[in-house]
């Protein structure tokens, strides 16, 4: 595939966000176990031990991936490139699913940011009958060598902020959310790294995706709107 490389890493270091209301001895117990957590998975040899396990499912699935990839770049509308993202997406997400923490009634990753583009918001809004905003104000728009480009978006505001399609931690649109949803997995034991805590940054093994985020800038990102989920489906709208 054209963007996809053979070396590229399986491991994806991010930093999870921020959540108010957190009582600051809970706090404080909370953050010792994440330190310690982070202190043995980043390790050199902590390191070594997360790549060896992503690779041993990743690594046999280039070629799936490589081919799902291809019916992505050749989707003859933007709706059919959503549809393949999907399925993109759910293939890396079946193929890591033996070594990720994600579990059903999980919903960390229900609270922070998640990216939208304009043609995927047509395509869930029409599916789940619900009318996207039309131009969000804190909307942007992606293009090639000018404009804003999706990480300059500072989608910090929706630390600990539900997802408006989270119901009693579950995904009320389990079906049709979002690509971004869909490719993101921890590639620890449990969430305990993916929780929210106030004003504290910390590193999560997320599996790497780039190659399909990138797709999907390319094909129903660029010279599309991007928003926040709850930008295009606010609450009670
Ligand atoms: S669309 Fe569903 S999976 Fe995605 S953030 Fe919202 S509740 Fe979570």
């Amino acid at each position: 595939m054209g963007g996809m490389r053979d070396d590229v890493s399986p491991i994806e270091t991010s930093s999870s966000g921020v959540q108010a209301n957190m009582p600051d001895a809970a706090k404080a117990e909370h953050m010792l176990k994440v330190r310690q957590r982070e202190a043995q998975l980043f390790s050199e040899a902590g390191l070594a031990v997360l790549k060896q396990r992503a690779l041993s499912v990743i690594g046999p699935a280039m070629d799936t991936r490589s081919r799902l990839a291809k019916r992505v770049l050749t989707a003859e509308s933007r709706r059919k490139a959503v549809i393949w993202l999907r399925h993109a997406a759910d293939a890396l997400s079946t193929t890591v699913a033996s070594e990720v923490a994600c579990r059903p009634g999980c919903s960390a990753c229900c609270r922070q940011g998640i990216l939208v583009s304009e043609a995927e918001a047509d395509v869930i809004g029409k599916a789940i009958h619900r009318t996207p905003i039309k131009s969000p104000p804190s909307a942007i728009m992606v293009s090639v060598g000018l404009g804003q480009k999706p990480e300059e978006m500072d989608l910090s505001r929706f630390d600990g902020v539900p997802c408006t399609f989270l119901m009693g931690d579950r995904c009320s649109i389990w079906s049709e959310r979002p690509v971004m949803c869909r490719l993101q997995a921890s590639f620890d034991r449990d969430a305990l790294l993916c929780e929210i805590v106030p004003d504290e940054q910390i590193q999560v093994p997320y599996v790497d995706a780039s190659p399909e985020k990138a797709l999907y800038l390319a094909k129903v990102g660029v010279g599309m709107l991007l928003a926040d989920i709850r930008d295009w489906f606010p609450p009670n709208h």
